[in-house]
């Protein structure tokens, strides 16, 4: 009988917190992003990437996904990373201000 040593990756359950590092000669802003699946995108031959929704550019990440979006299709199914977070800043501003 089979014994599971190490258990597989659960890919609807896959998150990890990555750091924008850019990519290539783009330095990146540094910023800790915790991601998922949903936010990841095949970009340029076989690799992952993501927005970083501090500097709004691309994060390549070395996590092998086979069935991920093009860049493209990701950015027509979901609204700028970076303008979800200025507005999930602001949101939580609002909540803090209220009721003093
Ligand atoms: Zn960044």
């Amino acid at each position: 009988m089979a014994v599971i040593l190490r258990p597989g990756r659960n890919e609807e359950g896959w998150s990890r917190d990555v750091r924008c590092e850019g990519e290539d000669d783009s330095p990146g802003c540094g910023a800790l992003i915790r991601v998922t699946k949903d936010d990841l995108f095949a970009y340029k031959f076989g690799e992952t990437a993501l927005l970083c929704p501090c500097c709004g550019m691309r994060v390549l990440i070395d996590e092998p996904f086979t069935d991920l979006p093009s860049e493209q299709t990701w950015r027509d199914t979901h609204p700028d990373p970076q303008q979800e977070a200025e507005e999930e800043t602001r949101r939580a501003q609002a909540t803090v201000y209220h009721g003093c």
